[in-house]
């Protein structure tokens, strides 16, 4: 029997097209019909699309409302007998989306988002190509199991380690930590290798539960922290290197940390932050100690969504601090 894979789009640069005036890169204006037919290879697959025309929107206005809504119509696509969905949308967004459907995503069936770095009318557009090895991801029995996936330029990425890395290239998909999980050769897909568990810790989020991202910089006084009023939930805080803040802002993160959760992440984005390997204040032994909550290997974007999912849920202090110790572990 053929495989069959769902194909719901959300937007993004892969279906920008130019305006009625001629201007480029103006509209969104490609259906999910228009984006396989620029893909003939697709027919040659033998893989039978469903085709879901969600949103069209940028990748920057994407809400985790919309994310929710299309992890609840993938599960529903997947219930009906798909193999697998493909998501395609926005790259500006895609690290957050990807690893937001990978937390609520339990299905063994794969998840795959794309997109596309150049839109259609300019040389060398990289949608069809990446649409293409999306589906013959999707389809494939090997990425079962994955949760989320993001395939782009041929590799295969987990939503759990990957990130845009550059503005406008066409490899700007990268997974600096471990490298992609696999990747699309003469449209079979390879993967290398699994992870040993993933972090599934409720499979819902509150788009209501509000957590503040305050990113540190040379000589900040932690000014900002004081906008963290009685909206936010929780915070994140994007400190130096292993997760260091200056000495100014350790009092202001001890308070925030006795009223909220905040965890403390890393502004480099690759690499863990550390527990117990400095000692001075606004170091990141001194900020745990001060109640905040290290973020292990996640990224400042990354930590900032599982800590809203665990706030929507309901989590105490206790299960917030054990689910980011897991996620330290790998
Ligand atoms: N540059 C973006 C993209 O690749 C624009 C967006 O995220 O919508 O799709």
């Amino acid at each position: 029997m053929s495989q069959r894979v769902s194909v719901v789009s959300l937007g993004g640069t892969i279906a920008t097209v130019p305006d009625a005036e001629g201007r480029a890169g103006a509209v969104i204006g490609l259906s999910p019909q228009d984006l396989v037919a620029a893909v003939p290879p697709l027919a040659g697959t033998g893989i039978a699309l469903d085709l879901v025309d969600l949103r069209r929107l940028p990748g920057a206005s994407v809400t985790v409302d919309d994310v929710r809504a299309a992890a609840q119509r993938a599960r529903e696509l997947v219930d009906r007998g798909a193999d697998g969905v493909v998501l395609t949308q926005g790259t500006d967004t895609i690290e957050e989306t990807a690893f937001l459907l990978d937390l609520l995503w339990t299905d063994p069936a794969p998840l795959v988002v794309t997109g596309a770095m150049r839109y259609p009318s300019l040389a060398g557009a990289d949608g069809p190509a990446n649409l293409l090895a999306a589906v013959q991801v999707a389809a494939s029995p090997r990425a079962r199991d994955l949760g989320c996936l993001v395939v782009m330029s041929d590799e295969i990425h987990a939503a759990r380690w990957v990130r845009k890395a550059h503005t406008i290239s066409p490899s700007a998909f990268t997974s600096p930590a471990t490298g992609p999980v696999g990747h699309v050769v003469e449209g079979e897909p390879s993967i290398w290798w699994r992870r040993p568990g993933r972090l599934t810790p409720h499979s819902t989020i509150d788009s209501k539960v509000r957590v503040a991202l305050v990113t540190v910089a040379l000589d900040d006084d932690g000014g900002l922290l004081s906008a963290i009023d009685d909206r936010y939930a929780g915070a994140v805080v994007a400190g130096f290197g292993a997760g260091h803040v200056p000495d100014t802002m350790v009092d202001r993160l001890e308070r925030l940390a006795a009223r909220i959760p905040v965890v403390l992440a890393s502004r480099i984005g690759v690499g863990p932050v550390l527990t117990a390997t400095y000692r001075f204040a606004g170091s990141e032994s001194d900020l745990q100690s001060r109640g905040l909550i290290g973020a292990g290997h996640l990224d400042p974007y990354k930590a900032r969504l599982l800590l809203q999912v665990l706030l929507s849920a309901g989590a105490d202090r206790a299960e917030i601090a054990a689910t980011f110790s897991a996620a330290a572990q790998g």
